[in-house]
């Protein structure tokens, strides 16, 4: 007879990872049940022909606090981006960037593509009071779809649409700026408060370095069929029993789990090219200031040159779809994007994310309690805000939950 357990975590995602090491720190015996081979869920790097393939582009920024508060910058060497974006507009490739870091980038704040003195001044204090209001204050704001609050600051012109966004759409996933105005304002944020990264081994590293640290709590290949209150049915006929249950599933699989109403995803899809020769040096995204259909393209090796084994250039560029746009149509709008021929750059993966993030309509609140009844928890970017941050915080606090008993 073994003691049982204290909690089970269903998915080893970074919600469910960091619910397990709360846990565990709190002394208390956990099993995390894993559906798939390895640690990550949605965030995980694939080794393919020497290159470092993420599955789908994605960064981490220094401003999470969970990823302090996990002292994960310290332990992974990361690489980081400029802090901005080059804006393509017909001919020219703007660099606008913060010029605290990136001096060069204040000639296109002024003379790029960012709209009259008066709208530049009006993007300027949005970003200043997205950095730098206190948080209470920002929480306090009322919530609503983010265009909402771009057209009543007078931002809906070029500042919108050659900037704000094409670049959110890359973060959030979709275009139309319906997400969360109190969401978006935070992604701002930590964007002008900490520094862009990604682990020079792969954004995969992160979860891998927190399943390390669990040890053998946690098995894979162990997909949970059924849940309930102190108890998991694995598929294959095992019930495993414990005080808690926490689900930190994805979010489709965890709402059928839970019987709770599926958020709807957005999708994306990365195409990684291999290079000879990086189209520009800075570790910069290009951004597309005339609303075509590739989101953002950025060369990963200029920040990371571990993503390549053989000094290539790797690019990552990707659509906010299911599918691959069509070779032909994709080296077109990389062609005109990055200003010089793509056609012979060499196709390494394309990486289809059909349910990437977990929409964040304006109006949603940006946290949902995490004990669903006695002994049944749940944990993901959906009770939260869609992002690592937001998947690592809920997971910390329903591992909270579980330890106040509430
Ligand atoms: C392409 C892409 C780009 C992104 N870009 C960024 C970014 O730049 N910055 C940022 O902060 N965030 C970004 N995110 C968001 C971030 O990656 C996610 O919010 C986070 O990884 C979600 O973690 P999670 O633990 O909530 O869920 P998941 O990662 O979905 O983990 C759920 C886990 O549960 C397992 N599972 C599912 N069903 C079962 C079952 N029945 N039994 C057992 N196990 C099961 C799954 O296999 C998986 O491992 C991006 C996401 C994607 C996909």
């Amino acid at each position: 007879m073994t003691d049982p357990l204290d909690a089970i975590v269903v998915g080893a995602g970074l919600a469910g990872l960091a619910a397990a090491t709360r846990l565990v720190d709190a002394g208390r015996s956990v099993l995390v049940l894993e559906a798939s081979d390895a640690p990550g869920g949605r965030m995980r790097s694939d080794r393919v022909d020497g290159f470092t393939v993420d599955r789908g582009f994605q960064v981490l920024n220094t401003a999470y606090p969970e990823l302090r508060r996990l002292g994960v910058l310290e332990a992974l060497p990361m690489r980081t981006f400029d802090s901005g974006a080059y804006l393509r507009a017909g001919d020219d490739l703007h660099l606008v960037a913060d010029p605290r870091r990136v001096p060069a980038g204040v000639t296109g704040l002024v003379r790029g593509p960012l709209g009259s003195p008066l709208e530049r001044a009006r993007l300027g204090a949005l970003v200043a009071a997205a950095a730098y209001a206190p948080a209470g204050v920002l929480r306090r704001r009322r919530d609503e779809p983010f265009r909402d609050l771009l057209q009543r600051h007078g931002l809906a012109g070029a500042p919108t649409e050659h900037f704000l966004r094409p670049f959110l759409s890359g973060v959030l996933l979709e275009d139309r700026l319906t997400t969360s105005s109190r969401f978006a304002v935070a992604v701002l944020r930590t964007f002008v408060r900490g520094d862009v990264v990604v682990p020079d081994g792969g954004m995969g590293s992160l979860p891998a370095l927190l399943a390390d640290r669990l040890g053998d709590r946690v098995r894979y290949g162990a997909r949970v069929a059924a849940v309930r209150p102190g108890a998991v049915d694995v598929e294959g006929g095992t019930t495993l029993r414990a005080g808690a249950v926490v689900v930190a599933a994805d979010p489709r699989t965890a709402a059928a789990l839970l019987d709770l109403p599926a958020p709807a995803m957005h999708a994306v899809t990365t195409t990684w090219h291999a290079a000879d020769r990086a189209p520009v040096d800075r570790p910069l995204l290009v951004l597309d200031t005339e609303g075509g259909p590739i989101v953002n393209s950025v060369v990963m090796t200029n920040a990371a040159p571990g993503y390549a084994a053989d000094g290539r250039a790797l690019i990552a560029s990707s659509t906010l779809s299911a599918e691959p746009l069509p070779d032909a149509v994709l080296t077109r709008h990389l062609d005109r994007l990055w200003g010089v021929p793509t056609a012979g750059w060499q196709q390494v993966a394309v990486t289809r994310v059909p349910h990437a993030l977990p929409a964040l309509p304006g109006g949603s609140p940006l946290r949902r309690p995490e004990r669903l009844t006695a002994g049944l928890y749940v944990a993901g970017d959906h009770r939260a805000t869609p992002s690592s941050q937001g998947a690592l915080a809920s997971g910390r606090r329903a591992a909270e939950s579980v330890l106040a008993g509430r």
